[in-house]
């Protein structure tokens, strides 16, 4: 069984019974999570801040454009964005390390122009152990504070993931060393409300992701997304699996049909079909920009009346529809 490459502490993690009532499951859910978390001091950085009583972690997630062109206006946009008062902003991690320099230097330039707190993605794909060690004392030293930790997808043409010799299978591992030899990093970590492709089963999946969290993470945030339902089963299991992690949903306007298509056809979420029908009616990139703005409103609405303890937007380094959608939702108080 794949849990056998497990090595936190050789423990599984037992799954609880499914039938005890939600105020009964948040209790023995923090219960269960705190005594079952390794002793980690709650350190001041971005991600622990941004989440708790009285607040909503609100974020956004850039890439490293490839282009001078491109980073002209990636910070355009993101001076709009700020507008929001966004309680941090991420910069993914490219395949095999490819935009390792440039993921830094977005976030470190975010940090320091825009006074933001900021988190920098990291996969393990393609690392030894010390590589992913120069990289976090390299962010540390830039003042970056917290650590989208992942393990990345296997490169191109590949179907399976291969640690490097030296390096992590899995994304727990290097929120371990995280946790043991980096422990001032706020760390979140990535769940999926329907299920990551390579995993057998939910309920697989969902062990996986309390392990993941066990080993010292402060924040889940999930892959997009656009059936609220599967994100709501998917935290009933989480809490009902004693998870105490805040849930953030992960949430991609939809701008464009054919974009959106290859995304998810590569990452695995399902676009529901009377979604697709509304969006292909027309052809036309505004018709397209606006169904898209005003589903992910609804979708956005919807949660945020369901109780979510933040949002995470995938902006894909532009503004427009995520400002629109935070304009035309009713957003909870934020300290
Ligand atoms: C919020 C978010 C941000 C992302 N940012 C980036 C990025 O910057 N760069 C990038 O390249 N990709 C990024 N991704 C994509 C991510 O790298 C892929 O989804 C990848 O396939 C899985 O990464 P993970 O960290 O979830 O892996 P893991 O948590 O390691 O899970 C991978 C698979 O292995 C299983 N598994 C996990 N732990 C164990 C274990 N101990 N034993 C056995 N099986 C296990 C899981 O069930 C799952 O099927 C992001 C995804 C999300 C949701």
């Amino acid at each position: 069984m794949q849990l056998l490459h497990v090595s936190l502490d050789g423990a599984a993690l037992p799954l609880k019974a499914f039938s005890f009532s939600r105020r009964a499951r948040a209790a023995a859910s923090s219960a269960a999570a705190a005594a079952s978390r390794p002793m980690i001091q709650r350190r001041n950085n971005a991600l622990v801040r941004a989440y708790g009583p009285g607040k909503f972690g609100l974020s956004f997630e850039l890439f490293p454009p490839k282009t001078e062109a491109g980073d002209k206006s990636l910070y355009e946009h993101v001076e709009r964005l700020v507008g929001f008062r966004p309680s941090y902003i991420t910069c993914t991690y490219g395949a095999g390390g490819s935009t390792r320099d440039k993921t830094l230097e977005i976030v470190q330039q975010v940090k320091e122009r825009f006074r933001l707190p900021v988190a920098s993605h990291l996969t393990c794909v393609g690392s030894t152990a010390d590589q992913l060690r120069r990289f976090l004392t390299e962010a540390s030293e830039r003042g970056i504070d917290s650590i989208v930790a992942l393990r990345g997808d296997p490169p191109r043409g590949e179907t399976a993931f291969k640690a490097v010799e030296g390096g992590f299978c899995y994304a727990n591992e290097l929120v371990s060393l995280i946790n043991s030899e980096f422990p001032h990093f706020g760390v979140a970590v990535a769940g999926y409300p329907e299920k990551h492709q390579e995993a057998p089963d939910e309920r697989t999946d969902l062990e996986c992701l309390h392990r993941k969290v066990h080993s010292g993470a402060d924040v889940v945030i999930t892959q997009l997304f656009y059936d609220n339902s599967d994100f709501f089963r998917f935290r009933e299991r989480y809490e009902e699996i004693g998870i105490a992690a805040p849930l953030v949903p992960g949430i991609l306007p939809v701008t464009n049909l054919a974009q959106i298509q290859r995304i998810t056809s590569l990452c695995g979420a399902r676009l529901p079909a009377s979604f697709i029908d509304r969006l292909s009616k027309r052809d036309d990139a505004d018709w397209q920009f606006q169904v898209g703005v005003e589903f992910a409103a609804r979708q956005v609405q919807e949660l945020v009346d369901r109780g979510i303890p933040g949002l995470h937007f995938y902006v894909l380094n532009k503004s427009q529809a995520t400002a629109a959608v935070l304009e035309g939702v009713r957003m909870p108080s934020r300290k």
